[in-house]
Protein backbone atom coordinates (compact mmCIF):
# COMPACT_ATOMS: atom_id res chain seq x y z
CA UNK A 1 0.00 0.00 0.00
CA UNK A 2 1.47 3.29 -0.69
CA UNK A 3 -0.30 6.43 -0.11
CA UNK A 4 0.19 8.67 -3.36
CA UNK A 5 -1.45 8.45 -6.55
CA UNK A 6 0.79 8.83 -9.84
CA UNK A 7 3.64 7.39 -11.41
CA UNK A 8 5.52 9.77 -8.99
CA UNK A 9 4.90 12.51 -6.11
CA UNK A 10 6.76 15.25 -8.28
CA UNK A 11 9.49 15.72 -11.21
CA UNK A 12 12.71 17.01 -10.96
CA UNK A 13 14.97 18.97 -13.09
CA UNK A 14 19.18 17.47 -11.18
CA UNK A 15 20.51 20.55 -13.36
CA UNK A 16 19.05 23.42 -11.48
CA UNK A 17 16.82 21.92 -8.85
CA UNK A 18 13.50 22.46 -10.82
CA UNK A 19 10.62 21.12 -9.89
CA UNK A 20 7.08 20.47 -10.73
CA UNK A 21 5.28 22.36 -8.56
CA UNK A 22 1.90 23.92 -8.73
CA UNK A 23 1.76 27.57 -10.44
CA UNK A 24 -1.60 28.53 -9.07
CA UNK A 25 -1.38 26.75 -5.61
CA UNK A 26 2.74 25.92 -5.40
CA UNK A 27 1.83 22.41 -3.94
CA UNK A 28 4.02 19.54 -6.16
CA UNK A 29 2.00 18.51 -9.26
CA UNK A 30 2.09 14.80 -9.54
CA UNK A 31 3.65 13.16 -12.74
CA UNK A 32 0.96 10.62 -14.24
CA UNK A 33 3.00 8.81 -16.41
CA UNK A 34 -0.57 6.94 -18.30
CA UNK A 35 -1.64 10.07 -20.00
CA UNK A 36 1.60 12.11 -19.44
CA UNK A 37 0.10 14.66 -17.50
CA UNK A 38 1.26 16.75 -14.19
CA UNK A 39 -1.76 17.38 -11.95
CA UNK A 40 -2.44 18.86 -8.90
CA UNK A 41 -4.22 17.01 -6.34
CA UNK A 42 -4.77 20.01 -4.35
CA UNK A 43 -6.44 22.60 -6.90
CA UNK A 44 -6.77 20.08 -9.72
CA UNK A 45 -4.63 22.26 -12.22
CA UNK A 46 -3.63 19.81 -14.87
CA UNK A 47 -1.02 20.37 -17.53
CA UNK A 48 0.87 18.46 -19.85
CA UNK A 49 4.35 16.96 -18.80
CA UNK A 50 7.00 19.98 -20.49
CA UNK A 51 9.70 17.87 -22.50
CA UNK A 52 12.51 19.80 -21.17
CA UNK A 53 12.69 21.00 -18.07
CA UNK A 54 11.01 25.00 -18.25
CA UNK A 55 13.84 26.46 -16.07
CA UNK A 56 17.10 25.65 -17.82
CA UNK A 57 16.28 23.25 -20.97
CA UNK A 58 17.43 20.23 -19.68
CA UNK A 59 15.81 17.48 -21.49
CA UNK A 60 16.60 14.74 -18.38
CA UNK A 61 13.71 15.47 -15.98
CA UNK A 62 13.30 13.12 -13.48
CA UNK A 63 10.28 11.46 -11.47
CA UNK A 64 11.28 12.02 -7.92
CA UNK A 65 9.94 9.32 -5.54
CA UNK A 66 7.24 6.88 -5.69
CA UNK A 67 3.14 6.56 -6.38
CA UNK A 68 0.83 3.88 -7.16
CA UNK A 69 1.58 4.01 -11.12
CA UNK A 70 5.25 3.18 -10.51
CA UNK A 71 4.85 0.40 -7.80
CA UNK A 72 2.50 -1.03 -10.44
CA UNK A 73 5.03 -0.80 -13.32
CA UNK A 74 7.53 -2.45 -10.97
CA UNK A 75 5.41 -5.22 -9.82
CA UNK A 76 4.57 -6.04 -13.72
CA UNK A 77 8.50 -6.56 -14.13
CA UNK A 78 8.88 -8.36 -11.09
CA UNK A 79 6.61 -10.43 -11.41
CA UNK A 80 6.79 -11.21 -15.35
CA UNK A 81 8.27 -14.86 -14.72
CA UNK A 82 5.82 -15.48 -11.66
CA UNK A 83 3.31 -18.12 -12.92
CA UNK A 84 0.09 -19.01 -10.86
CA UNK A 85 -0.42 -22.70 -10.44
CA UNK A 86 -2.77 -22.81 -13.53
CA UNK A 87 0.40 -21.63 -15.59
CA UNK A 88 -0.92 -17.92 -16.40
CA UNK A 89 1.25 -15.26 -15.73
CA UNK A 90 0.27 -13.01 -12.42
CA UNK A 91 -2.27 -10.28 -12.92
CA UNK A 92 -1.73 -7.03 -10.97
CA UNK A 93 -5.20 -4.56 -10.11
CA UNK A 94 -4.52 -1.00 -9.09
CA UNK A 95 -6.45 1.03 -6.41
CA UNK A 96 -6.50 4.14 -5.86
CA UNK A 97 -8.61 7.66 -6.65
CA UNK A 98 -7.52 7.39 -10.01
CA UNK A 99 -8.58 3.99 -10.88
CA UNK A 100 -11.70 4.06 -8.93
CA UNK A 101 -13.61 7.25 -10.09
CA UNK A 102 -16.66 5.72 -10.95
CA UNK A 103 -19.43 4.67 -8.64
CA UNK A 104 -18.46 0.86 -7.86
CA UNK A 105 -15.20 0.41 -8.87
CA UNK A 106 -13.31 0.36 -5.76
CA UNK A 107 -15.89 -2.33 -4.97
CA UNK A 108 -15.42 -4.08 -8.45
CA UNK A 109 -11.39 -4.05 -8.06
CA UNK A 110 -11.99 -5.29 -4.47
CA UNK A 111 -14.36 -8.31 -6.30
CA UNK A 112 -11.73 -9.27 -8.24
CA UNK A 113 -9.16 -9.59 -5.50
CA UNK A 114 -11.62 -11.41 -3.58
CA UNK A 115 -12.34 -13.78 -6.69
CA UNK A 116 -8.60 -14.58 -7.30
CA UNK A 117 -9.25 -12.87 -10.83
CA UNK A 118 -6.92 -10.33 -9.57
CA UNK A 119 -3.49 -11.38 -7.63
CA UNK A 120 -1.71 -8.82 -6.89
CA UNK A 121 -3.61 -5.44 -5.57
CA UNK A 122 -1.58 -1.92 -5.46
CA UNK A 123 -3.10 0.43 -3.54
CA UNK A 124 -3.32 3.80 -1.65
CA UNK A 125 -4.24 3.74 2.37
CA UNK A 126 -7.86 3.91 0.96
CA UNK A 127 -7.96 0.32 -0.01
CA UNK A 128 -7.56 -0.84 3.79
CA UNK A 129 -10.89 0.65 4.55
CA UNK A 130 -12.82 -1.34 1.71
CA UNK A 131 -10.27 -4.41 2.83
CA UNK A 132 -11.87 -7.36 4.00
CA UNK A 133 -9.59 -9.76 1.97
CA UNK A 134 -6.46 -9.60 4.16
CA UNK A 135 -5.83 -13.06 4.37
CA UNK A 136 -5.70 -13.56 0.69
CA UNK A 137 -2.06 -15.32 0.27
CA UNK A 138 -1.30 -12.92 -2.65
CA UNK A 139 -2.25 -9.25 -1.42
CA UNK A 140 1.30 -8.05 -1.18
CA UNK A 141 1.01 -4.92 1.23
CA UNK A 142 3.74 -2.13 0.34
CA UNK A 143 6.02 -1.60 2.70
CA UNK A 144 9.07 0.95 3.06
CA UNK A 145 11.00 -0.51 5.10
CA UNK A 146 10.78 -5.20 4.27
CA UNK A 147 12.94 -6.19 1.61
CA UNK A 148 11.79 -9.12 -0.28
CA UNK A 149 12.14 -10.51 -3.61
CA UNK A 150 10.21 -12.59 -6.45
CA UNK A 151 11.41 -15.91 -4.58
CA UNK A 152 9.64 -14.34 -1.23
CA UNK A 153 6.65 -13.86 -3.35
CA UNK A 154 6.52 -17.46 -4.81
CA UNK A 155 6.31 -18.28 -1.43
CA UNK A 156 3.58 -16.59 -0.52
CA UNK A 157 4.86 -14.13 1.85
CA UNK A 158 3.37 -11.06 2.22
CA UNK A 159 5.53 -8.37 1.63
CA UNK A 160 7.04 -5.83 -0.92
CA UNK A 161 9.35 -2.74 -1.03
CA UNK A 162 11.59 -1.67 -3.84
ZN1 LIG B 1 -2.41 23.40 -7.29
ZN1 LIG C 1 16.40 22.63 -14.99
Amino acid sequence: MLNRRGFAPVLFCADCNWKSDCPPCSAHQVFHKGDRTLRCHHCGDTRRVPHACPACGNPDILPLGKGTEQLEEELERLLRNVQRPDGRPARIGRIDADTTKHKGALEEQLALGHSGEVDVLVGTQMVAKGMTFAASPWWLPYSPTARCSAATFARQSACFAC
